[in-house]
């Protein structure tokens, strides 16, 4: 197919059910048309419309004719020999984006991706390094789904997303909004928002966007530091978004679950008995979890790791000042696939 035409026709994987609705309404098809489109992409991972047999030729190929059906193909594959995956996928423009795959004890986690690169240039973090080339789309959200699902084609068990991969998910907030209806939707990819996770840096306008459009979705939030004036040497956006006001809406915002607190835990900076106590203190009064991820290497950062015990007592403290902590020790370091470890840079692959 011509780059032109490719142009001129909508990518099928851009729609939301009610937006496919509508369009194929318009141009004469049958009310039940866009869902079975819709099972068919998403229940069945098939994009190949030619080989849908239950819809009739003539309809096939005017469906061909109207979208762009070419996939973003899966340009590399790592695996970490313990099962996380890490997959490079290709986008119609050129860039690249990866996608993780993560086995857990009874589920899988898939790790997505929300921009190519990223622009909050966290100090310790690949990503930011990159630095930042444009926002995926819907599709290009919803696509990540898919190619990880094929991995694990003959799994049909519960499937955990967490928008933890390359970029800063509420700064693009309308892409990421209509893929969660995409993802969400029964007909769609038909996951439950309360099995997946938006982790951000605190963009608060958004988060309360969010919060109102997807109330069961569950929220991280990168908090990193116990104070602002360190927070905000790691993270620049700390300096944009008062590190007060975003914990003022957690503390006041009801909602049914708790919000996960990230702390990368870099040695030496952020890591002191004393910086635990002043967490703790901090997240007086928010029903928190406290996920401690002790600090996964990049080799052009300038931050390392704390030493196990130091990580230990850092979470003792913690947890004898009454919060609830989990240490994620990330999986598929080798490959570059844990938290803070995305990043394609032109020639690494
Ligand atoms: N921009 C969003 C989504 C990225 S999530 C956010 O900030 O939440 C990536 C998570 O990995 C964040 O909690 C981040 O703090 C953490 N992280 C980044 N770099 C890391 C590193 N080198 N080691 C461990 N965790 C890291």
């Amino acid at each position: 197919m011509s780059v032109m035409n490719r142009m001129q026709r909508p990518w099928i994987l851009e729609r939301t059910l009610d937006e496919l609705k509508d369009e194929l309404r318009a141009d004469g098809f049958r009310e039940y048309a866009a869902r079975q489109v819709f099972q068919w992409l998403y229940h069945k991972n098939n994009q190949d419309v030619a080989s849908w047999s239950n819809i009739a030729r003539a309809n096939r190929e005017k469906l061909a004719g109207l979208y762009d059906w070419e996939a973003r193909p899966l340009l590399e594959k790592q695996d970490d020999g313990r099962g996380t995956r890490k997959l490079l996928i290709g986008l119609a423009d050129g860039l690249r984006i990866e996608t993780v795959l993560i086995p857990e004890k009874d589920h899988f986690t898939f790790c997505l991706s929300s921009q190519a690169g990223c622009p909050l240039a966290c100090a310790f973090c690949a990503t930011g390094a990159m630095g930042f080339r444009r926002n995926l789309t819907a599709g290009e959200i919803a696509t990540q789904v898919l190619t990880l699902k094929k991995e694990i084609s003959d799994y049909a068990g519960k499937l955990n997303l967490v928008f933890m991969g390359m970029g800063e998910p509420l700064l693009n907030y309308n892409n990421l909004a209509r893929a969660l209806r995409i993802i969400t939707d029964a007909d769609g990819l038909n996951i439950s928002p309360r099995h997946v996770t938006v982790s951000t840096a605190g963009i608060l306008e958004n988060l309360k966007k969010l919060e109102a459009d997807f109330p069961q979705v569950k929220i991280a939030f990168s908090l990193n530091a116990p104070d602002p004036l360190l927070r905000a040497e790691l993270m620049p956006i700390s300096r944009r978004e008062s590190l007060d006001s975003l914990l003022g809406y957690f503390r006041e915002h009801k909602r049914r679950q708790r919000i996960t607190f990230e702390y990368v835990l870099l040695r030496g900076v952020n890591d002191s008995p004393a910086q635990a106590r002043q967490l703790a203190k901090r997240l007086h009064g928010i029903p928190a979890k406290v996920n401690l991820i002790p600090y996964n290497a990049n080799p052009r950062l300038p931050f390392r790791r704390p030493a196990e015990i130091d990580v230990e007592k850092f979470r003792a403290v913690l947890l004898d000042m009454g919060m609830t902590v989990i240490t994620r020790w990330s999986k598929g370091q080798e490959i570059r696939s844990a938290c803070g470890q995305l990043a394609v840079f032109p020639g690494n692959t």
